[in-house]
């Protein structure tokens, strides 16, 4: 249109700035009362072991279900929570629902499986988080080496030693540690030995195209070596297909998850496919 061609680039872009701006600031408003109006809520996602076919843990993943927005996925608000600092409060909510969650399955499976929870980096840095992790354990009876800490390259990219120190806190109280997304950033691999981790997690963009694209299946073949090589257990994201789990039984890839097993289920959902499983596994 000919009258907004002659608008200078501030002009034409500054509703849209304020705009985006206004919903932010909403959202922000939106989110500051969500835990007290119990909007959150978690998805649990089965890992399984690629040889056995067994049930190993559960990844916690969070939704926001907001009357005016609908439902809410994590990569669309946990960027704000990060920003604003409400991920620490919505973090210490997301600890305590999942172990909670892993004691209450026990006596549907009889088994003790695990609990794998995100950790975000300004939560992780917020001097409460040891604490808070710890609070999640005592008030749920959750044993702490069922408990598996997800954390991003892109955290242990910034080599401080207060991360360090924290790595190190939580591997002494027996708290599991993996590296989530492994692949996606461009950090140097010595991480690996000097920090404790226990478990590395294969993106799921490698594992896509690992029956398509050489180069994807060469790569998840080497990092499943380095990881074992280094004492590390290795569980690939992102699994959809009968044949993918084939390729990883074969790279000896030791957990799976992804669609294939099962979407992340809310609550209740998740516990019939518990039951459900135990019942044709008997
Ligand atoms: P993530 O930890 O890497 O989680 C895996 C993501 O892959 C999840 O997306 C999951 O739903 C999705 N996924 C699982 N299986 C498949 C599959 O077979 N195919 C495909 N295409 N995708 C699959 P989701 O739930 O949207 O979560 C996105 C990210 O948000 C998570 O990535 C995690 O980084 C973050 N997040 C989720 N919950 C929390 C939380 O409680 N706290 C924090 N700080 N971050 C969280
Ligand atoms: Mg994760
Ligand atoms: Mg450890
Ligand atoms: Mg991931």
């Amino acid at each position: 249109e000919a009258k907004s061609k002659g608008k200078s680039a501030y002009e034409r872009f500054a509703p849209q700035m304020k705009e985006s701006s206004h919903e932010r600031l909403q959202m922000e408003s939106r989110m500051r009362r969500a835990l007290e109006l119990d909007e959150f809520q978690l998805c649990f996602q089965p890992i399984v072991s690629t040889s056995s076919g067994n049930l190993q843990a559960a990844e916690a993943l969070l939704r926001w279900n907001n009357p005016t927005m609908g439902l809410v996925m994590p990569d669309r608000f946990i960027p704000l929570a990060e920003e604003t600092g409400l991920i620490i409060p919505i973090g210490e909510w997301v600890l305590k629902e999942a172990c909670a969650a892993a004691v209450r399955w026990q006596s549907i499976t009889g088994q003790r499986l695990g609990i794998s929870v995100n950790v975000s980096p300004r939560q992780f840095r917020d001097p409460g988080f040891v604490a808070a992790v710890m609070n999640a354990l005592e008030l749920s009876g959750l044993e702490p080496e069922r408990l598996e800490l997800e954390i991003t390259e892109r955290l242990i990219l910034d080599h401080s030693i207060e991360t360090s120190d924290i790595l190190h806190r939580l591997d002494s109280e027996g708290i599991r540690l993996s590296v989530d997304d492994f692949g996606t950033g461009f950090s140097a691999l010595s991480y690996l030995k000097s920090y404790p981790f226990d478990t590395l997690k294969i993106d799921k963009s490698f594992i896509q195209d690992v029956l398509k694209e050489q180069e994807d299946a060469s790569l998840v073949k080497a990092i499943i070596t380095m990881a074992h090589s280094l004492g590390l257990t290795v569980i690939a994201e992102g699994v959809e297909m009968a044949e993918q789990i084939e390729f990883l039984k074969e790279q000896e890839c030791d957990f799976a998850q992804g669609y294939f097993y099962s979407e992340p289920a809310p609550d209740a959902r998740f516990e019939q496919w518990l039951r459900d499983r135990r019942a044709t596994e008997s």
